[in-house]
């Protein structure tokens, strides 16, 4: 005689139902997730009870069987794992009060995004009517008791009774409803399966039932779902092709990464993980990360920044943290201890590991550095402890072509001037700057990206004292102290009658005797305009640019001596501020075009004489 039970799930308040499948509407496809990690989970919890000597188990084969059934309009998740008596069912499925669902009520009022808690309320099983207009789980315990059926159409009744299957374990049949048979199609719950389930601990097929001519047919997909999940295993057993494959399937690329950081740690949080320093593919390249959130090898989400410092989001990675509760919502992250615990974790062990591969691989490191400085300045901008961490390890390319620290570079320079670090944003334009420098036998620190601005003032607020000039900025080093004044007025009327009011002049004997004239920026007044323009202020300020003329220079000496001919006198005078100008910005459409023709004009004078 059939023994059939009729009840009513035992919900304390309220219908929780329409609450489940109103809520998590936007995300459907986490019910995969939860079922199969339901099923992961049975699967470990048997062979946990077998390694006690609690179960006896013949078979070694564990699998899920993710099974599509098109006509039927079915998707079937099937393990062999621990399976469930009547009694379980009873206690496990329709007590959902259990866990807590009175408080899930409660709580799914007050959160925003609702769906990242349902996991942790007990509920995952019940995810499943999101896309099922009935659920029937059929299920044989490990334990010497018949199998029993489950049938439940999403209301809070329930059907239960004895069930004809034979092997062990559980089989949930959904049977999806007219807006879901999307996940009928096979490459969808691949796709799905492949985001969430690739890392899970128990091997993972897909099945389609398909329609032969006479009979019913069953085709297996031989590969798994699953991958290795690298980050579990210790660091010491894993060889870089290992991390180098890990990472090209992980995140589709076909570049190796630079290098890596593997995280392993199980007090006074567990946390495993892999972070990856991707190549950039050209420098200014806006850097796009991904870092993979699991919970026990199960996909959470990507890129939480509630756990992972922001600025490591730009790398790319897997972290596992099972001791966090990341099924709950983010604002409950925010306010948790042990997340913020993990997150400096996370930062310190990145600057741990990269100051370690500067004292060990220096090679490598240097030839890293453009790819891997615009992370560490934005993180250095971002985090005081990180940027603390760091500092021994944030080096400069010179114009001498070799890589200093920034107090390496101070205590090289202190005699020249101490405290002051010149620096070049464009070493083509500043070419003759930078030779001014070399002649001197001094250097100047190459600073090209896009955050060396905002870098360079952070490090002025953390490093007082210290001031970055940008090697146009002024002429100290580079000129004599005594010279003979006498000249000064003379020289610079020479260049205002000609180029008039437009700059301010100066005379200066400077070292370097090729250089007739050079232009100088204000450093502070410069920074002020590129803030300006950087804001989109409608009022920018003009830099005050100033050409310095160099006394000890033949070619200003000989203007001195030789003004009989007004024509060519105009043509060198002009020229000279023009070459200026070339240290500066390019020249505009008219100017380039009378620096032509004045050129052409040059070399037929002296082809005439
Ligand atoms: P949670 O997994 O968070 O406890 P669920 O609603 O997903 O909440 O599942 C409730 C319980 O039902 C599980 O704790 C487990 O005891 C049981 N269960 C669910 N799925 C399976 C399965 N495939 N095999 C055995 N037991 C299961």
């Amino acid at each position: 005689m059939e023994n059939i039970e009729k009840g009513t799930l035992s919900i304390n308040s309220e219908n929780i139902m329409p609450i489940i499948k109103k809520w998590l509407y936007s995300d459907t496809d986490i019910f995969f997730r939860e079922l199969i990690s339901n099923a992961c989970d049975a699967v470990n919890k048997l062979k946990k009870l077998a390694e006690l000597g609690e179960a006896h188990i013949d078979e070694q084969n564990f699998a899920i069987i993710v099974q599509i059934d098109k006509k039927n309009k079915t998707i079937k998740i099937i393990d062999n794992g621990i399976g469930m008596t009547k009694d379980e069912i009873n206690r496990y499925i329709n007590q959902i009060a259990f866990s807590g669902a009175s408080d899930f009520v409660e709580k799914y009022k007050e959160s925003l995004d609702g769906k990242e808690i349902i996991g942790h309320f007990g509920l995952g099983f019940y995810s499943a009517f999101m896309v099922s207009s009935k659920v029937m789980i059929d299920t044989k315990s490990y334990k010497e008791e018949p199998a029993a059926t489950w049938v439940s159409d999403g209301t809070t009744e329930y059907e239960i009774k004895d069930s004809n299957k034979t092997t062990r374990g559980t089989e949930i049949t959904l049977f999806i409803d007219e807006e879901n048979e999307d996940f009928l199609m096979e490459y969808k719950t691949r796709e799905i399966l492949n985001k969430y389930c690739s890392f899970m601990p128990v091997e993972i097929f897909i099945e389609v039932i398909k329609e032969n001519e006479d009979n019913k047919k069953e085709e297996e997909n031989e590969k798994p779902i699953n991958k290795i999940p690298l980050w579990v295993k210790n660091p010491k057993d894993c060889t870089d092709e290992e991390y180098k494959d890990f990472y090209k399937e992980t995140f589709n690329d076909f570049n190796d990464p630079l290098f890596w950081i593997h995280l392993n740690m199980d007090y006074p949080f567990s946390l495993k993980g892999i972070l990856y320093f991707p190549k950039l593919k050209h420098e200014f390249e806006q850097s796009e990360g991904q870092v993979k959130l699991f919970c026990n090898q199960v996909f959470v989400a990507d890129n939480v920044k509630e756990v992972i410092p922001e600025f490591l989001l730009l790398l790319k990675g897997v972290l596992d943290c099972p001791d966090i509760p990341l099924n709950v919502s983010r604002s409950f992250l925010q306010n948790d201890t042990n997340v913020s615990k993990m997150s400096s974790y996370v930062s310190k062990k990145v600057a741990d590991r990269l100051n370690s591969i500067y004292k060990k691989e220096k090679e490598n490191y240097v030839k890293y550095w453009s790819d891997i400085s615009p992370f560490i300045k934005y993180g250095c901008i971002r985090e005081k402890n990180f940027y603390e961490k760091m500092e021994p390890a944030i080096i400069y390319k010179t114009t001498k072509d070799e890589y200093v620290t920034l107090d390496e570079y101070l205590e090289k320079n202190k005699e020249k001037h101490e405290n002051t670090v010149y620096y070049v944003n464009n070493v083509n334009q500043q070419s003759r700057y930078i030779k001014m420098f070399k002649d001197e036998n001094m250097e100047a620190v190459i600073l090209t990206t896009n955050l060396d601005s905002p870098f360079i003032s952070y490090l002025e607020s953390y490093k007082i004292g210290v001031k970055f000039n940008r090697i146009d900025s002024n002429l100290s080093e580079l000129k004599e102290e005594n010279t003979d004044e006498s000249q000064h007025e003379n020289i610079i009327n020479i260049f205002k009658n000609v180029i008039g009011e437009k700059i301010k002049y100066k005379v200066e004997a400077l070292k370097s005797k090729s250089v007739p004239a050079i232009i100088i920026l204000d450093e502070n007044n410069r920074r002020m305009m590129e803030m300006s323009k950087m804001f989109n202020r409608e009022v920018v300020m003009p830099v005050e640019e100033e050409l310095v003329l160099n006394s000890n220079n033949e070619l200003i000496q000989l203007l001195l001596k030789k003004q009989d001919n007004k024509e060519e006198t105009d043509i060198i005078i002009n020229h000279i501020y023009d070459l200026a100008r070339f240290g500066q910005n390019p020249l505009s459409e008219v100017d380039m075009n009378n620096f032509i023709d004045r050129n052409n004009k040059l070399l037929e004078i002296v082809l005439k004489q």
